[in-house]
């Protein structure tokens, strides 16, 4: 038996029925066993593969975002560009390359911090990056001040609980032991909730709070966040936990730790704690919407031009993955956010 799975049961035996934001949070971050604690999940050989893995354009358009952000915010001659979750360092490294062609004054001006947990991913965002950047765990210790902020598939890896309810009483799905098997059940939950029987709702509190405290930062000093995730624009009801081995999905119970444990992201709850932190949060885009809008399909047929008829097939085959309403384009939102008064951030609110 894996050791986190093994820990996992010695907890519920003792303390009983686990939460699932416990369990999420143990099997994606535990120190020792946590799942981006062992290395890199990403790429064809991996479990997934994120947008700026996909293609280099993805994150070219968002540096070209990013400088765009830098200019509304009247040029700052520092700022910290901070980016939550980098995973390899790919899109960083794609935002930092495409901003330096067109603002060197805009690599002088940022500080680059990223806040990342695991050990393994650090070092493999400190091989893509380079020096001079700086490390946190969370967003807490990034320093104060000017901020250009990006997260890309960082939130669906943030816990959440879940709750159902059934004869009109609201219910916490949690994880307990049955035959010494780990097994999900429902226990009387401590805080209410409206919704319909049978009704899955989730609930994420620590994304509520990260979302929260961009919000605050975005209030004090004048900055923009771009979030980017599959989830949904407005809140529903449903389960959307999901575990994901070599591209498939798997039990969120089998092989703790070994699989990608996510959940989809509720845009509508993040905007509300950046809003109510003194933000103003601007209407979400589909990822489509957002990359066709920033000049996707132009950025491929450059890359195009100069490519061999076999490279063209596969730039093709990257804008589909990205843009494609049938593939990423639809089901990844993107929402920003910025400092009060800031001007709406081009494509957010076009029409
Ligand atoms: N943004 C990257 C990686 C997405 S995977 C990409 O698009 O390819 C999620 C990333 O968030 C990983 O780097 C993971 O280690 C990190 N992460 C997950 N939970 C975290 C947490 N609570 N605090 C900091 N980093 C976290």
């Amino acid at each position: 038996m894996l050791p986190l799975e093994r820990l996992i049961r010695e907890m519920i035996a003792a303390e009983g029925p686990m939460r699932l934001d416990r369990y999420m949070g143990l099997c994606l971050g535990h120190p020792e066993h946590g799942y981006y604690m062992q290395g890199d999940p990403f790429g064809a050989e991996g479990d997934f593969i994120t947008a700026p893995e996909v293609s280099q354009a993805f994150g070219e358009l968002i540096g070209i975002w990013c400088v765009a952000a830098w200019q509304a915010m009247g040029l700052p001659d520092r700022f910290s560009l901070v980016e939550l979750g980098p995973g390899r360092g790919t899109l960083m490294t794609d935002i930092l390359r495409t901003a330096g062609k067109a603002a060197p004054d805009f690599i002088r001006a940022a500080q680059v911090n990223l806040v990342e947990t695991s050990p393994a991913l650090r070092a493999c965002q400190a091989k893509a990056i380079g020096t001079g950047v700086s490390w946190h765990d969370a967003l807490t210790t990034v320093p104060h001040g000017s901020m250009i902020l990006v997260a890309n598939e960082f939130f669906d890896a943030v816990p959440i609980r879940q709750f159902e309810k059934r004869d009109g009483r609201l219910h916490e799905r949690v994880i307990g032991l049955r035959d010494n098997q780990l097994v999900l059940g429902l226990v009387e939950a401590d805080i209410g909730s409206e919704g319909r029987d049978g009704d899955i709702v989730e609930f994420a509190p620590d994304r509520n709070a990260i979302a929260g405290a961009i919000g605050e930062r975005l209030a004090a000093a004048p900055g923009v966040a771009l979030i980017i995730d599959y989830g949904h624009l407005d809140s529903a009801p449903g389960d959307t936990l999901q575990a994901i081995r070599a591209h498939g999905f798997v039990s969120i119970l089998d092989g703790p730790g070994r699989a990608d444990l996510t959940s989809h992201v509720d845009f509508a709850a993040l905007g509300r704690a950046m809003a109510n932190a003194g933000a103003t949060v601007h209407p979400g885009l589909t990822q489509r919407a957002f990359l066709l809008a920033m000049g996707l399909e132009q950025r491929m047929a450059m890359l195009a031009a100069r490519a061999d008829l076999a490279t063209q097939a596969i730039l093709e085959r990257q804008t589909s993955r990205l843009a494609g309403a049938d593939q990423m384009g639809n089901l990844f939102k993107v929402v920003s956010a910025t400092s009060p008064g800031l001007a709406t951030p081009y494509p957010f609110g076009r029409r």
